[in-house]
């Protein structure tokens, strides 16, 4: 299977490159020419496998350069359960909200207790892999713009990764404390974290920046290095993304909640729509979806986009108490879109630039359609975010995070509206305890001045769930980077922390 870049088809890779390089030079993303077919026979048969063996299915479709040997070694070393809690990193959690029922898939089972960890704890793997195959011994430079939780996981998945090095930038002030602490007390010898004073978008326009600088990439290469990414710009993090949203469906099937063949919605979080993508990815390959719902919160830019066919990032920046979706611009949808469009990359072009020089722009007609057909785009408040998770909690005595909650009122919203009853799958996308402080928040109305880990402590307490121990741990340790820079001292942070002149 060959990969392309959305905005120059000519562009044309294996998959190796595509995880190697992250980006294609051009600026556009890299997407498979076409994607493999699951036919019901194929899903029956993934019915017997566990979550290990549905992951070497789809990965060895994909990654046609790479030995079964291959494979499977970089499968049995991320998803283990020492890393994930079981055998089954993403659990499903039947539940009840407003009488419907929720397939809660929980998604962050892993190392730093976010969903990020299902594709972070592999890529490292797929990209060591990669590089030998295309690389003539240059390290890589991984760099990542996070909204808190890539971060945490890129730097849990590559610290001490042989021939890598990783550099990661977060919003000074739009990250929790949890994720703060996560960052800045991160161990490995080939890591570096930094705070930038702007937002999330600052940080990944001017990672981008960076990238596809070509100055900074001959330094690099001058010094036997070059740059790759772990944001999910990076096939290598979408790909695995898939696997969870087949092994739910399989799930789904074998607890009796749907026969084989039967539809189901899909509710994802969503940011920079990476995670709805890879959802949709596996429609596209064969996997029964009848609407992808795409939740937002204040920053609700995608639900106008999916309702009217206009993307405008310029609008108020709101910071809100589910930060990882605090995004106004969302790299994944220029994936959807090329293949919207019919593979169309002098259309996603011309739109992408749009983005660039006027922060906006409008797809074709024809494209606006495709997505009302298969997309439902709605957005939920803060205030909204907090009763969804009091409620919850009051129901049915669980515990979601703020981002999965986002999730969940949307649902709701959606239900109520269109009265569809189709079974629906909801990705959980954090540990609650990441944000504690406005989960404790919404199931508490005493919540004085606390400390960090006092009001992990003390959530604990009230709900008696369990905290994961990934968490709990971080209380003793010390910070090791407190740098700050702005947005346009990106890249001599990076070439002083690689030591390149
Ligand atoms: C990253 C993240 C999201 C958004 O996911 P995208 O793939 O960027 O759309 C949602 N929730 C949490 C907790 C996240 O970390």
């Amino acid at each position: 299977m060959l990969y392309n870049s959305t905005e120059n088809k000519n562009e044309v890779v294996s998959a190796s490159q595509a995880i190697a390089q992250g980006i294609s030079k051009d600026g556009g993303l890299f997407v498979p020419q076409e994607l493999p077919e699951y036919s019901l026979d194929t899903f029956k048969d993934l019915l017997n496998s566990d979550y290990k063996g549905i992951a070497k299915k789809v990965f060895s479709d994909f990654l046609s350069d790479f030995t079964e040997d291959e494979i499977n070694e970089c499968v049995e070393k991320a998803y283990t359960a020492e890393k994930f809690g079981s055998d089954n990193p993403a659990p499903i959690s039947y539940k009840k909200f407003n009488g419907n029922e929720l397939n809660i898939l929980e998604l962050w089972h892993g190392p730093t207790c976010a969903f990020k960890d299902m594709a972070l704890q592999i890529l490292p793997h797929f990209l060591t892999k990669s590089l030998k195959k295309t690389n003539d011994g240059k390290d890589a430079v991984i760099l990542v713009a996070t909204s808190g939780d890539t971060g945490k996981a890129a730097l849990e998945g590559f610290k001490d990764v042989e021939h890598t090095k990783i550099i990661v930038f977060y919003p000074v002030d739009g990250v929790s404390p949890m994720q703060k602490h996560q960052m800045t007390t991160q161990s490995g010898n080939n890591v570096n974290v930094c705070a930038i004073e702007g937002n999330f978008d600052d940080a990944q326009t001017g990672v981008k920046k960076i990238f596809t600088t070509e100055e900074v990439a001959d330094k690099l290469a001058d010094n036997n290095m070059m740059f790759s990414s772990a944001n999910s710009i990076n096939w290598g993090r979408l790909l695995p993304q898939i696997v969870y949203y087949i092994s739910s469906y399989c799930e789904l099937v074998k607890n009796n909640k749907i026969s084989l063949g039967d539809k189901i919605n899909v509710v994802v979080p969503t940011g920079n729509f990476g995670n709805i993508l890879a959802s949709y990815y596996a429609y596209c390959m064969g996997l029964p979806v009848n609407k992808f719902i795409c939740a937002s919160n204040s920053n609700n830019v995608l639900t106008d986009f999916i309702n009217t066919g206009v993307y405008d990032k310029n609008r108020k920046f709101y910071t809100t108490i589910s930060p990882s979706m605090d995004i106004l611009v969302s790299s994944n949808l220029e994936r959807l879109i090329y293949k919207l469009s019919g593979d169309d990359d002098v259309l996603t072009k011309e739109w992408m630039n749009k983005l660039k020089t006027d922060g906006k722009y409008e797809v074709s007609d024809n494209v606006k359609e495709a997505i009302k057909k298969e997309f439902y785009g709605g957005y939920c408040d803060d205030n909204e975010t907090k009763s969804t998770i009091s409620k919850l909690f009051k129901d049915e005595n669980y515990l979601c995070d703020t981002h999965t909650a986002v999730a969940i009122s949307v649902y709701d919203k959606y239900v109520s509206e269109t009265g569809d009853r189709t079974p629906t799958v909801i990705a959980s996308t954090a540990s609650p305890y990441k944000f504690s402080k406005s989960v404790l928040q919404a199931v508490s109305d005493n919540v004085a001045d606390m400390n960090e880990f006092d009001m992990v402590n003390k959530l604990n307490e009230i709900t008696g769930v369990e905290v994961p121990k990934p968490l709990s741990s971080l209380k003793d340790k010390k910070a090791r980077f407190s740098d700050v820079v702005n947005s346009d001292g990106m890249q001599d942070y990076v070439l002083k922390s690689l030591g390149v002149k």
